[in-house]
């Protein structure tokens, strides 16, 4: 059998952790109880889903429940729905970064179709918003401001804090995709909603939620048997919460030995990569990500040739569906530079090691196109 290539595409999704595979067991092989049933064996279950909350809700902001849903982009989805009362309320625009998720581009300009306007707001070339152009933007017929904390192509962070502070001063809510921050970059205590997703920090697949804070009105998405406060209706699955609470405990536990240890492959990579240029912030950024370039490289060629190393071009949404990377355009960068950008993005369980043989997989693969 073919051997596994090196796995750097760790925005793309995170391996499971062993701990969290060991969590998850009990639940998928011997309490099998739905955890809405009022029995004993539907209390236990409902007693692990309340430790998993628990146990992800501690790495947020205080002062806010959170909602189980089936990825970060249901969570997102269901996020935006408290536009809808804001709207009665006379507020009927909405403003997204143009280097968001699709997760949350996409359902933003969706709500044109409800009547809203939809911003999407520029970023500058270092991938990073104008506080002052998006303050200049934000008004009182703001009902929604969404802001992303890491980006999942670029790596940049943005300045979350004071653009919910920009979007309170005008009474509007400001709503964050937290997927690539959680567990590894501080998550400001004054956001009103952060979306995250289980997969993306070693957890399972199938698992996202919703963050909210205490007071603020969101419609159901789904209509059904009126789980997770009727808000998000649906059986949930014990084991996927317990792996996420699982996966939230090593986050918290291995803070600092993972924050050495990404700073140490970001070291080596830019070193390994020292013929490419980084897109997007040198310094705001974290450094997990590394989103790279070198003019006349043919990635696509690249990506073809390259079978020991999972990596990838720009976004994994970008290159699945072949259009080129909207955040690399908004960075400004010509269409002949974003073909010629890559993703390398490392995690926990890989090594120094990973990165000088990936590194000299690729550059050697560079070297055979002769630019
Ligand atoms: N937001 C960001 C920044 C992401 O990177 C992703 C996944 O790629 C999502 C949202 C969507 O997450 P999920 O796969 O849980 O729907």
């Amino acid at each position: 059998m073919a051997k596994d290539p090196i796995y750097l595409d760790n925005q793309a999704t995170t391996p499971l952790a062993p701990e969290v595979f060991d969590a998850m067991v009990p639940w998928l092989r011997d309490n099998f109880g739905n955890p809405h049933s009022a029995h004993l064996l539907g209390r236990k279950a409902a007693a692990a889903v309340e430790v998993a909350r628990d146990q992800v809700t501690s790495l947020l902001p205080s002062n806010g429940k959170l909602f189980f849903a089936g990825s970060a982009t249901e969570a997102i989805n269901l996020g935006f729905g408290a536009a809808h009362a804001l709207k009665a309320a006379g507020r009927d625009k909405i403003i997204v970064l143009d280097s968001e998720h699709a997760a949350v581009r996409d359902t933003a300009l969706s709500y044109k179709e409800h009547g809203f306007m939809v911003e999407r707001h520029p970023i500058g070339p270092d991938g990073i918003v104008s506080l002052e152009e998006l303050g200049g933007s934000i008004d009182e017929k703001t009902a929604l401001v969404a802001a992303m904390l890491v980006n999942n192509e670029i790596g940049v962070i943005q300045p979350v804090e004071a653009i919910t502070n920009l979007a309170h001063e005008h009474g509007a809510l400001m709503l964050c995709d937290v997927v690539q921050a959680y567990g590894r970059v501080p998550i400001p205590d004054n956001v009103d909603m952060a979306a995250i997703s289980a997969h993306k920090i070693y957890g399972p697949k199938g698992i996202g939620a919703l963050w909210v804070r205490e007071g603020i009105d969101l419609p159901p998405m789904i209509q059904g048997g009126g789980q997770e406060q009727g808000i998000r209706s649906g059986t949930l699955s014990p084991a996927l919460c317990a792996g996420f609470g699982q996966a939230a405990v090593l986050c918290a536990e291995q803070h600092d030995v993972d924050a050495a240890h990404i700073q140490a492959m970001a070291n080596k990579a830019r070193s390994c990569f020292s013929d490419w240029e980084i897109n997007g912030a040198m310094d705001q950024r974290y450094l997990g990500n590394l989103n790279i370039r070198r003019d006349g490289v043919d990635v696509a060629r690249l990506m073809s040739d390259v079978r020991g190393v999972a990596f990838s071009a720009g976004s994994a949404c970008a290159s699945g569906s072949g259009r080129p990377s909207h955040v690399l355009a908004a960075l400004g960068l010509e269409p002949a530079q974003i073909k010629s950008s890559i993703r390398v993005g490392f995690g926990r369980y890989n090594s120094l090691e990973d990165i000088e043989i990936a590194s000299k997989i690729i550059n050697g693969a560079v070297e055979t196109q002769h630019i």
